[in-house]
């Protein structure tokens, strides 16, 4: 249930409320929305209505969350989140751009990349350091020497970093070089991972799962929630279907679900969904039409040589044709695109 107290609620009564609701045994969870407190209240407690708390000084009001997630959903906060990372925001007017190889190979390969997509106006830089590779012959990335290519990337363009954590382990590690960590699609549901990655209050961009069903993916946000970090950014990334012609199927469908049922922002990844830089034009401008909140493109300044994901890596001329592609439907539905990428831009084309 989450209990929305009135506009002009004090401190004291709002600290009254959670202090009650911790003696019936739930964990409260104070969300500052626009103008007023709501506080979910999570638990396995089962509970009547009504509660009792709807006596309580400064509370306007109980309801239920019939959902089963519940911080993650709309009905525990009805405006949209804005995730900061930095003076970077994710989920307002602006689209976020995250661009980068798939995996950082090394220093050269990462600054050239990463020249090349702050130039075109993407504001994060992403590359693996570990990677999740579905064969264990694959290249598995350069771990801790992979962050610090990062760390020097991120200082020589001031560009935020978003990278892949796979183990529990190597979440605070890893926190210590990374602006955003992202859990992969293979890791969606590693419930450790995530409880570990929301104890860690580090901005979280969340993948969904190959094979998994919205609900699973709101719920796997859930346990990032329910520690207290409610810095999550949802990217759909492509589900596995019948369809053998892409990699994976872009669920447009998922996008204004998702952005329904839910108050955290959310991006799309249209390369690991068709595994075809070709194709990550169409499905950026479809995701953008669709309502996201950002896209996350693979660019590799030499594709074919690429250690992993060389045939969906775009290279940076390709990207910020995209950009530019992108910019007259991201004008279209009230948003516009960072840096160079800005509305006009389009108009040249
Ligand atoms: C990636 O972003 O490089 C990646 C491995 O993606 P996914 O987890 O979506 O397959
Ligand atoms: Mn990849």
């Amino acid at each position: 249930m989450i209990i929305v107290m009135k506009q002009n609620a004090q401190k004291d009564e709002v600290e009254k409320v959670e202090e009650r609701l911790a003696e019936m045994g739930f964990g409260p969870h104070r969300i500052e929305g626009t103008g007023r407190v709501v506080i979910g209240a999570v638990g396995e407690q089962k509970i009547a209505f009504p509660t009792g708390l709807e006596v309580l000084a400064g509370v306007e009001r109980v309801v239920p969350i019939t959902a089963p997630y519940k911080l993650v959903s709309r009905q525990a906060k009805e405006t949209s989140s804005i995730i900061k990372v930095g003076d970077l925001e994710i989920g307002g007017k602006e689209l976020v751009v995250m661009a980068g190889p798939c995996a950082v190979e090394n220093e050269d390969q990462l600054l050239t990349i990463a020249r090349a997509v702050k130039a075109a106006g993407a504001q994060v830089l992403r590359g693996g350091a570990f990677k999740p590779r579905s064969s264990p012959y694959s290249f598995q990335g350069l771990e801790e020497q992979g962050l610090q290519m990062l760390e020097t990337a991120r200082r020589e363009t001031g560009l935020k970093i978003v990278t892949e954590v796979i183990n529990p382990q190597e979440v605070e590690m890893v926190a210590g070089y990374t602006d955003i960590i992202q859990i992969g699609a293979r890791n969606m549901q590693n419930f450790s991972l995530l409880r570990e990655v929301g104890r860690s209050k580090m901005p979280v961009l969340l993948k969904r799962g190959l094979a998994a069903t919205l609900e699973e993916w709101l719920m796997a946000a859930e346990y990032v929630l329910a520690e207290n970090n409610f810095q999550v950014i949802l990217c759909e990334r492509g589900i596995r279907t019948f369809e053998t012609s892409t990699r994976s199927t872009l669920d447009i469908s998922a996008i204004p679900q998702a952005k329904e049922l839910s108050h955290l922002p959310v991006i799309a990844d249209p390369c690991h969904s068709s595994g075809n830089w070709r194709l990550a034009d169409p499905l950026s401008r479809a995701a953008v039409a669709a309502g996201v909140d950002g896209l996350l493109i693979e660019v590799h300044h030499k594709p074919a040589e690429a250690l992993c994901d060389g045939p969906q890596s775009l290279t940076p001329e390709n990207f910020e044709q995209l950009l530019a592609a992108v910019n007259p439907i991201a004008a279209a539905m009230g948003r516009s695109l960072p840096g160079k990428a800005r509305p006009g831009m389009a108009e040249g084309l």
